[in-house]
C-alpha cells in the first residue's frame, strides 16, 4: 500500500523558515525569513488534514486551492503544485510574504483549531513560487490572439497589475498608467524591504513588460494627461489608485519641523533601498539616524515604520497608540518583530500637541520650529460601544512629555478627492471618499470605467486587491464582447 504523504500534523510540529536574529536584522533592509529547504517544505506541507470543508481555503480572499498544493508540494511535484497557485493568484510569492495570514488561511485552519498549530500556509506557498521562478517555470504571457481593444489603468499597485496580467492573457492592448516612477505601488514604495525585498516586486513588473504590457511612468493622471484624454485613449478605464491621503495629527505645535508623514517617510527609504539619491535623506529630514523618534498609530503602517526607523540606526523608537496591545489594529507578529528588534510601545498613549526649540547640541542644524516634545495624554479602556470595541477616555491630569526629534504620523489614509482632482462629473464617490463600485465587477457610475482595490475599499489588504484586480478584469472581457453599455446602477 503507498504511503500516507499527509496528515503528519500528529506527529511534525509547525516549524516556521529560520527568522535571522534580531541583532543582525535590525541593520539591514534584508527580509527576515530564511527560505525552507526542500526537504522542510515537504514536510510543512505534509502536516495539512486535507479535511473535507477547507476553511483555510474559504477564508483565503483569491480561494487558493490550499490543500492541494499542499498535497502536491509534500509529494515533490512542485512543478504541478505552481500551476495549481498561480491559476488563482497573480503574484502568490508576495501574498505568501504579506497577507496576515494569522487573520485569514492560517488562522482557519482546522489542525491550528484543534490545538496542533497551523499548517505554514504562506510560507509554502512563497517557497512555491520563488522555486518556480529559480526553476524557469514562470514565463511571460503569451496570448491565443490579440485583441485590438485597450484598457488604461491608471494605478500599478497590486489590484492594477493583477486586472493587466488577466487582461493580458486574454490578449486585450494594456496601458498603465503610474505617477510613480517604478511600478507596484506600495509593494514597491510603501512595504518595506524586510517584509518584501524590492526585486521580487520588479521582477514581476518585468514579466508583465515582457507579457506587452506598457507602462507609462512618472504620469500623474489630472496633472500630466486628463482623465478625459485617457478615456478618450481607451475602450475601458480602470482606476486603481489607492488611498494616499494622511489622516493628520490635531492640537499645538502639530505643522512643527520634524513631524512627518508614514507614507513620505516609507517612501523615502524604500527610494534610498534602490540605490536612488533622496534630497530630504541625505538632508536628515526622512532619515531617522541619531534621533529620537516617535510613531504615532497602531496598524501596520506604524510597524513598518518603527521598524525602518531602527534600521536607519535611531538613538531610540517609540510607538505611541491609544488603545492597549489587545486592541490594536496590526499584526501581533509585527509587534514581536518589532520588540525583538528594539522598538518600545507606549499603549494607551495619545499625543495632545507638541512643543518646538532648537535641539542641543546647538548647531546642530535643528532650527527654533523643529519638534522637540510630544505631550502625551495616558488613557485608559471604557465601556465598550454600539461595535463591541473599547473606546479610549483621558486620565485627567496625566499627561506628560515625551522626548521626540522625529515625529511620524501613522494614522491611517483616506482617499483623495478624485473627482475634483479629475475634474470628472459622474464618477460617484461614497460619503468616505472612496470610489462607489461594483465589488465582484468594479463597475463604476461611468460607462466603461471599472475601480479596484483600496480607491474602492479604503485601505485594505494586497490579497484583495489582486482579488478585485482579477474579478474587475473578467467583468471588462464580459463588457468588452457586449458592445451595450454596462454601468453600476
Ligand atoms: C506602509 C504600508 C504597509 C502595508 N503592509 C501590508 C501588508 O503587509 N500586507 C498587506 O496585505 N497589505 C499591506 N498594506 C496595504 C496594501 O499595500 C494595500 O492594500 C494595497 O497596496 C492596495 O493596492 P492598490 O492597487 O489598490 O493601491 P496601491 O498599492 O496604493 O497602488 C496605487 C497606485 O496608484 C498610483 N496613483 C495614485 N494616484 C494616481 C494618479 N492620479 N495618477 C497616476 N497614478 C496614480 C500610485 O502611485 C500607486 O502606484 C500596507 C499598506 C501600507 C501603506
Ligand atoms: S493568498 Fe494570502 S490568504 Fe490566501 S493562501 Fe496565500 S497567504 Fe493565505
Amino acid at each position: 500500500m503507498a504511503k500516507q504523504p499527509m496528515l503528519k500534523f500528529v506527529t511534525v510540529d509547525r516549524d516556521m523558515p529560520e527568522k535571522r536574529d534580531a541583532k543582525v536584522r535590525s541593520h539591514d533592509f534584508d527580509e527576515i525569513y530564511a527560505e525552507y529547504a526542500a526537504a522542510k517544505a515537504e514536510e510543512q506541507a505534509s502536516r495539512c488534514s486535507q479535511c473535507g470543508v477547507p476553511y483555510c481555503q474559504s477564508h483565503c480572499p483569491l480561494h487558493n486551492n490550499i490543500p492541494d498544493w499542499l498535497r502536491l508540494t509534500a509529494t515533490g511535484r512542485l512543478e504541478e503544485a505552481y500551476a495549481v497557485s498561480q491559476a488563482t493568484n497573480t503574484f502568490p510569492e508576495i501574498c505568501g510574504r504579506i497577507c496576515p495570514q494569522d487573520r485569514l488561511c492560517e488562522g482557519n485552519c482546522v489542525i491550528e483549531q484543534s490545538g496542533h498549530g497551523t499548517v505554514t500556509i504562506g510560507a509554502v506557498e512563497k517557497y512555491i513560487t520563488d522555486t518556480a521562478w529559480e526553476n524557469g517555470w514562470v514565463v511571460p504571457v503569451v496570448p491565443a490572439q490579440e485583441r485590438e481593444e485597450s484598457v488604461g489603468i491608471i494605478g500599478a499597485g497590486p489590484g492594477g497589475l493583477a486586472a493587466a496580467d488577466m487582461l493580458r492573457r486574454a490578449g486585450v492592448q494594456v496601458t498603465v498608467y503610474d505617477r510613480y516612477d517604478r511600478a507596484g505601488g506600495l509593494l514597491t514604495y510603501g512595504i518595506p524591504g524586510f517584509k518584501l525585498e524590492k526585486d521580487v516586486v520588479m521582477r514581476r513588473v518585468a514579466q508583465l513588460e515582457a507579457s506587452g504590457v506598457e507602462f507609462v511612468l512618472n504620469c500623474n493622471v489630472g496633472e500630466d494627461i486628463s482623465f478625459d484624454a485617457i478615456r478618450g485613449k481607451h475602450d475601458a478605464v480602470l482606476i486603481a489608485t489607492g488611498v494616499y491621503k494622511t489622516r493628520d495629527l490635531k492640537g499645538p505645535g502639530s505643522t512643527a519641523e520634524g513631524i512627518v508623514r508614514a507614507i513620505d517617510y516609507l517612501t523615502c527609504s524604500n527610494k534610498v533601498s534602490f540605490g536612488d539619491e533622496v534630497p530630504e535623506y541625505e538632508s536628515g529630514e526622512l532619515n531617522a539616524a541619531g534621533k529620537k523618534v516617535v510613531v504615532v498609530g497602531g496598524g501596520d503602517t506604524a510597524m513598518d515604520c518603527v521598524r525602518t526607523a531602527i534600521r536607519q540606526g535611531a538613538e531610540s523608537v517609540k510607538c505611541l497608540y491609544r488603545r492597549d496591545r489587545k486592541n490594536m489594529p496590526g499584526s501581533q507578529r509585527e509587534v514581536q518583530n518589532a520588540e525583538e528588534e528594539g522598538v518600545e510601545f507606549v499603549w494607551l498613549s495619545n499625543p495632545v500637541g507638541f512643543t518646538t526649540g532648537v535641539i542641543e547640541p546647538e548647531g546642530s542644524g535643528a532650527g527654533a520650529g523643529r519638534v522637540r516634545q510630544a505631550m502625551v495624554q495616558k488613557m485608559r479602556l471604557g465601556q465598550p460601544d454600539a461595535s463591541g470595541r473599547q473606546s479610549p477616555e483621558v486620565i485627567e491630569g496625566s499627561d506628560y512629555a515625551e522626548e521626540a526629534d522625529l515625529v511620524i504620523k501613522a494614522l491611517g489614509f483616506e482617499p483623495e478627492d478624485l473627482p475634483k482632482l479629475w475634474d470628472t462629473e459622474g464618477l460617484e464617490v461614497t460619503r468616505w471618499g472612496t470610489v462607489r463600485a461594483d465589488f465582484g465587477s468594479g463597475r463604476t457610475s461611468l460607462d466603461r470605467v471599472y475601480a479596484v482595490g483600496d480607491i474602492v475599499r479604503g485601505a485594505s489588504l494586497v490579497v484583495w486587491a489582486i482579488r478585485d484586480g482579477r474579478d474587475c478584469a473578467a467583468a471588462i472581457l464580459e463588457d468588452l464582447d457586449a458592445p451595450a453599455a454596462v454601468a453600476a446602477e
